[in-house]
């Protein structure tokens, strides 16, 4: 057996700051129909304010709702920010962690990166932990150096039984929102990279079982080859997870 069938792959569309709560229904109940048969697991990853709607638009479907974001204190004085307890309260299974722009624009590092990864983990929640590079670190050709100290200081303290609930996002900075992708064999070297750094901490049966998505412009026309390569294991959709047919597209290339 390949070791690509131990996995099911996972496509978590990130929506950032879109969306109402009416139109968080609306859009759901477009893609509801398109994901019906997926075989693989379903995640739209929705502003705070439409995790309420989110929840009540994929009851009964096989879509699962995640927030972008989540404060690693369990309450107090930390104006603005909502708490993994608070998130696994309302029931909302799924968070994103340590997203680009959560540490270009909002002075998320790898510190607090870890320190959310560890809240959302005691809260019981699955984590979806982004890391990639900057062009200028590609361009010097310390990606994997770069990704590998991302997820190492992210892991510290992980158990082997946690790591289950984690899922290492592959994105590089530059490929976010820009309509550039990495190729197949790009994302797929790092996504590599990740697995035996997993191995390495954890042994070979964890690093087989890791799901390893790739997110940076993956889209309707490029999401089956990309989706293909053997240490990719789904994807995290910014821009084509707010279309219901584009997504449809990649959660079906997702499937086979
Ligand atoms: C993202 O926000 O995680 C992302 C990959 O965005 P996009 O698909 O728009 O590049």
């Amino acid at each position: 057996m390949m070791n690509k069938q131990l996995r099911k792959a996972v496509i978590a569309g990130n929506w950032k700051m879109n969306k109402t709560p009416e139109e968080t229904s609306a859009l759901i109940a477009e893609i509801a129909p398109l994901a019906e048969n997926a075989g693989c697991d379903v995640v739209v990853c929705v502003p705070y304010i439409d995790l309420h709607a989110a929840l009540a638009a994929t009851a009964g479907t096989n879509i699962r709702v995640g927030a972008q974001n989540c404060h690693w204190a369990g309450s107090g004085a930390f104006t603005g920010e909502v708490s993994a307890a608070m998130l696994a309260g309302m029931g909302v299974p799924y968070v994103i962690i340590g997203h680009s722009e959560r540490r270009s624009l909002f002075g998320d590092s790898d510190g607090t990166v870890a320190k959310r990864t560890r809240a959302a983990l005691d809260a019981g929640l699955i984590v979806i932990l982004c890391v990639g590079e900057y062009i200028e670190q590609r361009e010097l050709g310390i990606t994997n150096e770069v990704v590998r100290l991302q997820t190492k200081v992210a892991l510290k303290g992980v158990s082997e039984e946690e790591l289950a609930r984690v899922i290492i996002a592959y994105e590089p900075v530059w490929a976010i929102g820009t309509g550039l992708t990495a190729t197949p064999g790009q994302a797929n070297e790092v996504n590599h990279e990740i697995r035996v750094l997993v191995e390495e901490l954890y042994g070979k049966t964890a690093a087989d079982k890791l799901v390893v998505q790739y997110g940076g412009s993956m889209n309707a026309a490029n999401a089956a080859e990309l989706l293909a390569q053997e240490d990719i294991d789904g994807g995290l959709i910014g821009g084509a997870s707010l279309k219901a047919a584009d997504f449809g597209v990649i959660v079906k290339a997702a499937s086979v």
